[in-house]
């Protein structure tokens, strides 16, 4: 670990070098340091010096990310993305930096994997292996991204399908929290995007925004159905009102995209050890992001990490998720964790 921290503190000090250390200003003359053009009647000011400026190193990539916003389709595997015809998502791929054998957590279940995902962490560590909303469980262990964006005095954001998800964060870590639960239709008319839409308005610097469709609709019809590559169709075509609101507002050029997912199905179920259920999506595009396909393996806590990365905050020592270097163009870092270990 400390070995790996080493490596990457010389790595991004290499990087860097050339733009962080500005060439030190010549010597200032420092009045008062002769003694002879000062009348006897006033004091002598002791010699002072200016202090050089002390370079500073930080691990933000250029150019610089403005804000992330994480986008995760609940429940999609990387097959559906094609055979539903998700082209907001496909430019989107054509676009960054990608990989379709990305992994989770076990158990491939919505909590614990949005979890993993977001608090950068093994279920081991957050403890989080439950997946209904049950408050008296608390929140999930460790410091999140929310909790590292919102030290760092960043407008964070939570607009889910699931109120489970609260149990990810505590609510004092999110600015704003909203949840839509599709089994009560009457009394809210609120939609995912359209609460996604009016953070963009205001302003956010870390968003995470959930489409539970597909999930829903595979658990009723099954993995692949008919239905449920319609119901990601749909999700597609409101991830594209979310990219014009952010391209409406001059958003858009300073955020870092991740689209991803929590798991993937068979069946009518997922949560088993199977390709089928672990295997998700991870797309990223914005700042300095190269495109193409990536060759890391990259785990579901890397979401996080790359998206602190990115940020320039500082990524705990105890998080299992690593920065996708390879896709800022910066070689794979051969120190990589691996995965939970199952
Ligand atoms: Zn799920």
């Amino acid at each position: 670990m400390t070995k790996r921290i080493l490596t990457l503190t010389l790595f991004v000090c290499l990087l860097q070098s050339c733009r962080s250390f500005a060439p030190l200003p010549p010597p200032l003359a420092v009045p008062g340091s002769t003694e002879t053009l000062i009348p006897s009647s006033t004091p002598a000011p002791l010699p002072t010096e200016t202090p050089l400026p002390t370079p500073t190193i930080t691990p933000t990539p250029l150019p610089t990310t403005d804000r992330v916003l994480i986008v995760s389709f609940d429940g999609l595997r990387p097959d559906a993305i094609a055979e539903a015809e998700m082209v907001n998502v496909m430019t989107f791929m054509q676009a960054g930096a990608y990989t379709l054998n990305a992994q989770t957590i076990m158990p491939s279940l919505t909590l614990p994997a949005h979890t993993s995902m977001l608090v950068g962490t093994c279920p081991a560590k957050h403890i989080v292996r439950w997946n209904e909303y049950v408050p008296q469980n608390g929140f999930a262990l460790g410091t999140d991204i929310f909790d590292l964006a919102q030290a760092a005095g960043m407008q964070t954001a939570m607009v889910v399908g699931k109120e489970k998800l609260r149990q990810i964060t505590e609510p004092g870590s999110t600015d704003f929290f909203e949840f839509i639960d599709k089994t009560d239709k009457i009394k809210d008319t609120s939609t995912v995007e359209r609460l996604a839409i009016k953070q963009i308005q205001q302003g956010f610097d870390l968003m995470f925004v959930h489409f539970p469709d597909g999930d829903l609709v595979g658990h009723e019809d099954g993995w692949m159905s008919r239905q449920q590559l319609r119901a990601y169709k749909r999700n597609d075509e409101l991830f594209g009102l979310i990219l014009q609101a952010l391209k409406a507002n001059g958003l858009y050029e300073g955020t870092m995209i991740i689209i991803t997912s929590d798991h993937g199905g068979h069946d009518t179920t997922h949560g088993t050890d199977l390709p089928e259920d672990m295997t998700i999506p991870w797309i990223i595009s914005g700042p300095g992001i190269v495109p193409g396909e990536l060759s890391t393996q990259v785990y579901t806590m890397d979401t996080a990490a790359t998206s602190a990365f990115a940020l320039g905050l500082p990524i705990p020592a105890e998080w299992d998720g690593t920065p996708v270097f390879e896709a800022f163009g910066m070689p794979v870092d051969q120190f990589r964790k691996s995965g939970c270990g199952y």
